[in-house]
C-alpha cells in the first residue's frame, strides 16, 4: 500500500502527530480536507457551490453504492441522523426490533422509546453479532415495522451481517434502517445490491471528514414511506422529506432550500469523499482490514484478548480489547499515553472499566500500527510494574 494510494498526498502527510490519536473519532484529517473547511463558508446561491454540493452527493453514492437511493448531506451529529430517520420514516405507536450489540443499538431503542415507538431490543452474547435465528423467532411472533442495526458498534467492535439481516426484516414486511457511522470509509456498504431502506454515515470517522454532518443514503422503500405517510413527524428540522427536494436539486446543480446547509463542512466532506473514491472502494476497505489484522496479532502476541471472539465479526475500523484482569484500566491507558500514543475508555455496557478502544479508521497507517502496539507492550510492563 503505497501512501500516494492511501491518500492522494505527498509522503509529508505521514508525519506522526503528537499524540498518535488512535481514537473512534474525530479521526486525522488529510490537509486537503482542513484546507477546504477552513474556507468561509460561501453563499447558498453560489453556483461553485452549488456544483460542489452536487459533486459530493454522487461521491457518497457512489462510497455506499445507491444509484437508485436518495441520498442526502444534512448538518447534524451520527445521533442527529439516527432521529432524522426514526422521526422520517417510523409510525409512533408500531412496535420495532433492534439488533443491539452495544451502545449504539441501545441508542437507536432510547431514541425510538422517547419517540413513542415501542422498541424491543434482546441481547445477544458479550462480542456477537446478531443471531439471526433468534431475530426470525421473534418476527415470527410479533409484527415490527423496522429492524435497526448498527453496522459497526464502536462501543464492542462488533459488524453486524446487513444482508442477511435486510434479507430477514423484508421477508416479515419491515423496513432495515443501518447506523453506519463508524463503518462508512472502512467497510464495504452496497446500499442497492443489499437492499437496504436507510443507511446513515458520519465524516469524522472512517473518512476522517469533518464532524457535524449527517449522511443519509435512503432506499426505495423509504421513499416511499416518505411518500406515501399518512401521519405528522414529531419533529421539523429533522424531517428528512423536506430536504430530499434539496438534494435532488443539487445533484441538478439548481439552487434549493429547506434549511441552511453546513457549508464549509460540505466542503470539506467532498474532498474527504474524492480522497475515498480515488484510493478505491475495495482498496479502502481491503487496507483497514489489513492493519486491524496486524494490530489484532499484535495484541495477541502481547497477551491482550479482544472483545469480538469471532474473528469474521470484527470490525475493520476498531477494535475493542479487554484490560488483563492483573491492571487497572485508567493506569494501563495512563502509561500508553506516557508511551505517545492516546486510546479510548470502554464504553461496551457494564464491561466499560475492563475495555478500552482503538480507533484505526480513515488515515491511519502500518506506522500508527507499528507505534501503537510497542506503545501497549512498553504501557503493559510499566503498568504491571506499577501495581
Ligand atoms: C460515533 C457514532 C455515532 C454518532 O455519534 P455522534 O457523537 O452523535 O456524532 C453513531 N453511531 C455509531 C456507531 C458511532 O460510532
Amino acid at each position: 500500500m503505497t501512501t500516494q494510494a492511501a491518500t492522494g498526498q505527498s509522503t509529508d502527510y505521514f508525519k506522526p502527530t503528537e499524540p498518535l490519536a488512535m481514537v473512534v473519532g474525530p479521526t486525522r484529517p488529510a490537509p486537503s480536507v482542513l484546507k477546504r473547511m477552513s474556507e468561509p463558508a460561501p453563499p447558498l446561491t453560489d453556483p461553485g457551490f452549488i456544483a460542489e454540493f452536487g459533486r459530493c452527493l454522487a461521491r457518497l453514492r457512489r462510497l455506499i453504492g445507491a444509484s437508485a437511493a436518495d441520498v442526502a448531506v444534512v448538518p447534524g451529529t451520527g445521533t442527529s441522523g439516527m432521529e432524522s430517520i426514526v422521526v422520517s420514516l417510523l409510525r409512533p405507536g408500531v412496535p420495532v426490533l433492534v439488533a443491539s450489540t452495544g451502545m449504539w443499538g441501545d441508542r437507536w431503542r432510547d431514541i425510538c422509546l422517547r419517540l413513542g415507538i415501542p422498541a424491543h431490543a434482546p441481547r445477544f452474547p458479550v462480542g456477537r453479532a446478531p443471531d439471526l435465528r433468534l431475530l426470525e423467532t421473534l418476527f415470527s411472533r410479533h409484527r415490527y415495522q423496522a429492524l435497526l442495526v448498527a453496522h459497526v458498534d464502536s462501543s464492542s467492535g462488533v459488524r453486524a451481517d446487513l444482508p442477511g439481516l435486510a434479507g430477514l426484516a423484508h421477508e416479515h414486511g419491515a423496513l432495515c434502517l443501518v447506523d453506519g457511522v463508524s463503518a462508512i470509509g472502512a467497510e464495504e456498504i452496497q446500499l442497492d445490491a443489499w437492499d437496504l431502506d436507510a443507511y446513515l454515515g458520519g465524516p469524522p470517522k472512517g473518512l476522517a471528514g469533518p464532524p457535524g454532518l449527517a449522511l443519509h443514503g435512503l432506499g426505495r422503500r423509504a421513499q416511499e414511506v416518505l411518500r406515501n405517510r399518512d401521519w405528522t413527524p414529531g419533529a421539523y428540522s429533522l424531517d428528512l422529506a423536506s430536504w430530499l427536494p434539496v438534494m435532488a436539486a443539487m445533484e441538478r446543480e439548481e439552487f434549493g432550500y429547506c434549511q441552511s446547509p453546513a457549508g464549509n463542512l460540505v466542503l470539506g466532506l467532498s474532498e474527504a469523499l474524492r480522497l475515498a473514491l480515488a484510493e478505491g472502494r475495495e482498496g479502502r476497505v481491503a487496507r483497514h482490514a489489513a492493519l486491524r489484522d496486524t494490530l489484532h496479532a499484535g495484541l495477541d502476541s502481547l497477551g491482550i484478548d479482544l472483545l469480538v471472539p469471532e474473528p469474521s465479526e470484527r470490525a475493520n475500523g476498531i477494535t475493542v480489547g479487554v484490560v488483563p484482569r492483573d491492571l487497572d484500566e485508567r493506569r494501563f491507558m495512563a502509561a500508553v499515553a506516557e508511551q505517545g500514543v492516546l486510546l479510548q475508555p470502554g464504553t461496551y455496557r457494564s464491561m466499560g472499566d475492563r475495555t478500552f478502544r482503538i480507533g484505526h479508521l480513515g488515515t491511519v497507517t502500518e506506522a500508527d500500527i507499528t507505534r501503537t502496539i510497542s506503545a501497549i507492550g512498553v504501557g503493559l510492563s510499566t503498568s504491571r510494574r506499577a501495581s
